[in-house]
């Protein structure tokens, strides 16, 4: 506000002096009205200017896509992101006691989070109390269209913040469509050596919008205000093996509540998180990599100790996600859990203080109704999950390919001689299953 009177005024205060000068030369007797406006222009420039606020610090926004668009070869790993990285945004000061203040200087309305049932993948809206929409993934491409309906269906046409947690297909597949049907504000991803197809088709998406990306690691604030706070607090390193370990994570706080959504982060960068020292203590934890085992530690389950939480995957998926030694995990820690293949979309109103958790059940899908398939809560054996016998499950999620460690023959997903949990190796591509040393199955012709 202050900055756009300093502009008016110094505007103002040049076409003065000007016109000073050329009264002053004409006629004597307007030379102090002019003078009074000179002045009352150069004291506003100058409170203006006092009172501007300083331009916004962000990671200077690096034309991720530019970088990279061109090329067609996608097989290779590459660096997305690949200049400075000294990021001038504070880390977020997440201490309990300060949540009480924040709770009093109060901000009216509520924050509600949707857990979007996407199938396999994850997708989270997070309508902020100022009014302001986060969304934090959107799913496979094929759950695209279904995420941005629900969206208008709030009511929603602009993303203020928009944070792709890694270049997943499950995660940023229907981004695609998100940021072809709404106005988009500010882009977050890690910077990647790893990257897919899809990504890059995100990326390319992502430029011709001539948006800009912000680059989304530990200790980037999102936006700290009026009693909200959303900052990142991992990725804390790189070079990471896995991209998962890449999963940007954020937390939200509202008040007294706080949000900790890990995308797909595995125990490297939970236990990472850890030993940076950020309180990552959390009402609610959106579960690590939708329930597998690679994540939820109990040392990074312990940090957060939440009250409830939420497991994002689909029905049947392939993967056998949630992994039953995490449900047990988070049983035996007390937490209560909700499951978006089970309970559908899962919403998660805070006031500040206190939770309200509703969920709008599994006939309310965000997704297509594609691959629907029986659920098998007994999981104690995961082979008797049944995998749907409709169209095949596109684009598998997470991983491309499942490689079988004894016999060293990799699957599609979808094959009905997958070998059992403990046995399996995750591709991405066929090639990174060949190079591996692993041949195609038979049966599935992967
Ligand atoms: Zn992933
Ligand atoms: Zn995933």
């Amino acid at each position: 506000m202050w900055d756009i009177v300093a502009m008016i005024s110094f505007l103002a205060f040049i076409i003065a002096l000007i016109g000073t000068g050329v009264s002053a030369i004409k006629r004597r007797s307007v030379w102090k009205k002019w003078l009074a406006a000179v002045g009352v222009a150069f004291v506003l420039f100058i409170v203006g200017a006092v009172n501007a606020p300083p331009s916004e610090n962000i990671q200077p926004p690096q034309t991720v896509a530019g970088e990279q668009g061109e090329s067609a070869d996608t097989n290779k790993s590459k660096d997305v992101t690949n200049s400075n990285s000294n990021s001038s945004e504070h880390s977020l000061p997440a201490e309990s006691e300060e949540n009480e203040e924040i709770a009093q200087q109060g901000v009216s309305g509520q924050l509600k989070a949707h857990f979007l049932d996407v199938g396999q993948g994850d997708s989270i809206l997070i309508q902020l109390p100022n009014g302001q929409n986060m969304l934090i993934d959107a799913g496979t491409s094929e759950a695209g269209g279904s995420v941005v309906s629900y969206l208008k269906e709030q009511g929603i046409n602009k993303i203020n913040y928009l944070v792709a947690t890694h270049p997943h297909a499950d995660h940023v597949g229907g981004m695609i469509a998100v940021v072809q049907s709404l106005a988009i504000d500010r882009v977050y991803m890690p910077r990647v050596s790893h990257t897919t197809k899809i990504f890059e088709n995100l990326l390319e998406t992502i430029k011709a919008k001539g948006l800009k990306i912000n680059k989304a690691e530990a200790g980037v604030t999102i936006i700290n205000q009026e009693g909200i706070k959303a900052g990142f607090i991992a990725p804390c390193g790189s070079g990471y093996e896995r991209p998962n370990n890449y999963s940007a994570v954020v937390k939200v706080q509202y008040g007294n509540t706080a949000f900790l959504l890990t995308g797909d982060a595995e125990s490297v960068s939970e236990q990472e998180m850890i030993a940076s020292g950020t309180n990552l203590k959390a009402d609610v934890l959106k579960v690590g990599h939708h329930g597998s085992k690679s994540s939820t530690t109990q040392a990074f389950l312990s940090s957060v100790s939440p009250k409830y939480a939420v497991i994002s995957c689909g029905a049947g998926n392939s993967y056998g996600h949630p992994h039953q030694a995490i449900l047990d995990r988070l049983k035996k820690a007390g937490v209560q859990t909700y499951r978006t293949d089970i309970q559908g979309t899962v919403i998660i109103t805070s006031d500040g203080k206190t939770l309200t958790i509703k969920t709008l059940g599994s006939t309310q899908k965000v997704r297509a109704p594609d691959t629907k398939t029986k659920i098998s809560t007994n999981t104690k054996s995961s082979s008797n999950k049944t995998v749907s016998p409709g169209p095949a499950p596109d684009p598998p999620a997470d991983s491309a390919y499942i490689g079988n460690n004894n016999t060293k023959k990799f699957h599609r997903p979808t094959c009905s001689t997958l070998p059992a949990e403990k046995n399996r190796v995750y591709f991405q591509s066929r090639d990174e299953a060949a190079a591996a040393g692993y041949v195609p199955c038979k049966r599935c012709d992967p």
